[in-house]
């Protein structure tokens, strides 16, 4: 018999998603008169907009052609490359620092075999629980030890430091998981915040991985929507980001990473020239239809529908604040980010998640299910049918 990779045992159990479901199918089950409606999970709702979807079937149409055929490319289609380069970072980069994947998720997970077993982990807690879990399947976690992993070194967000760490915990050589616009939080760093991250992972020899995922929901003008607006960045950070949550491409799968020729490892060798051949090994491209479709998101048609699909789900997370605020609970997000993340201070996040489930039939997020600094804290997901957000809300009117 061989036996189990003993990373995957040390995996907490009970990834938080299942959790939420199982609790939500037992109250369905003994409620079957109950409207439940979802504001937990982090999947998008609303159709693909038409120039972008019209971009998909192109691409699919396209295969069926002698001229039009493509098959492997390992790193992606160079004029997506190059168009990624040009709409988010004004051309800085050339097309062999921008790789296509399937998602940032993914691209996330693999980032991670880069790095290794012995690589030191810090995370903004709470976090995106692939960061954690991810590190753990590498073995770069240690052990559980109760509230955290014995690798991993959590760096609290809270409503005492405005959800910004403090980045003197960081370790020495460490890699650096940030994401801004946060999720769960749905806090933005600002540009000085940024700037001292980068500072600090510079001085103490870090790489950064930082996930956008969210940068498109970003309205404030003053604040960064992307790693490489500080100086420094291209020597100390990795970006991955995704077409998932901008245009609606959760099923359709869809990102990329940055990774500048500029990041060495300790030994000078470069990152970038690793992660080509990662792409080659483990992982032969994302799926060309994906692609073309990718390339009618970012056209001028494209990017009007992204600033459309995202305005809608901001009208949601408005909506879903003021209904909260109105009860007398503190949230913060919302504004530039999908989520909403509410405080109950001095409650238990599962205890106010069961009270929510019972009193509204609302599904949300208990926020302890992303880090320990989640304790009290409810993630709303502004991820709906504008009905169903609207009925949501009138609900929450009678929650306290
Ligand atoms: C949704 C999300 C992603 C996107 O993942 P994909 O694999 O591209 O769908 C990445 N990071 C965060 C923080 C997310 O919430």
């Amino acid at each position: 018999m061989i036996t189990r990779n003993q990373n995957i045992a040390n995996l907490k159990a009970g990834y938080l998603f299942p959790e939420i479901a199982k609790r939500r199918r037992e109250f369905a089950a003994a409620h079957p008169e109950a409207k439940i409606i979802s504001l937990g999970v982090g999947n998008t709702t609303e159709p693909i907009l038409p120039h972008i979807n019209k971009g998909l079937v192109e691409g699919a149409k396209k295969l069926g052609t002698v001229k039009g055929y493509s098959g492997y490319q390992d790193e992606g289609m160079a004029q997506l490359r190059e168009k990624i380069s040009s709409v988010f970072y004004k051309g800085k980069f050339s097309i062999d620092e921008v790789f296509i994947s399937d998602g940032a998720k993914c691209d996330i997970g693999r980032l991670q075999t880069l790095f290794g077993a012995g690589t030191k982990i810090a995370v903004q807690d709470p976090s995106y629980p692939v960061y954690v879990d991810g590190s753990v399947l590498v073995g770069a976690a240690g052990g559980w030890e109760g509230a955290g992993y014995a690798g991993i070194t959590y760096l609290p967000c809270t409503t005492e430091n405005n959800f910004f760490p403090n980045l003197d915990l960081i370790p020495q050589n460490s890699l650096i998981y940030f994401c801004s616009p946060n999720n769960p939080t749905g806090a933005v760093s600002t540009r000085d915040q940024l700037a001292s991250l980068v500072k600090a992972a510079v001085e103490k020899g870090c790489i950064i991985i930082f996930d956008a995922a969210y940068s498109e929901f970003i309205r404030n003008p003053s604040l960064p929507k992307t790693i490489y607006e500080i100086d420094g960045a291209a020597q100390c950070a990795i970006e991955v980001n995704s077409f998932s949550k901008p245009a609606g491409f959760t099923g359709v799968r869809l990102g990329w990473s940055v990774v500048p020729k500029a990041i060495k490892y300790s030994n000078g060798e470069s990152v970038n020239a690793d992660w080509a051949r990662i792409a080659g090994t483990i992982f032969n491209g994302a799926s060309n239809i994906a692609q073309a479709g990718g390339l009618a998101a970012l056209d001028d048609n494209g990017l009007k529908e992204i600033r459309k699909l995202t305005d809608f789900y901001l009208g949601n997370a408005k909506l879903i604040r003021a209904a909260l605020e109105k009860q007398g609970i503190n949230c913060i997000g919302g504004d530039n980010s999908p989520y909403i993340w509410a405080h109950f201070p001095g409650r238990d996040s599962w205890e106010v998640f069961s009270q929510i489930l019972e009193k509204c039939h609302v599904v949300t997020t208990p926020g302890a299910g992303f880090g320990p600094a989640g304790q009290s804290f409810i993630r709303f997901s502004a991820f709906g049918h504008r009905a169903d957000v609207e009925e949501a809300c009138r609900r929450l009117g009678s929650l306290m």
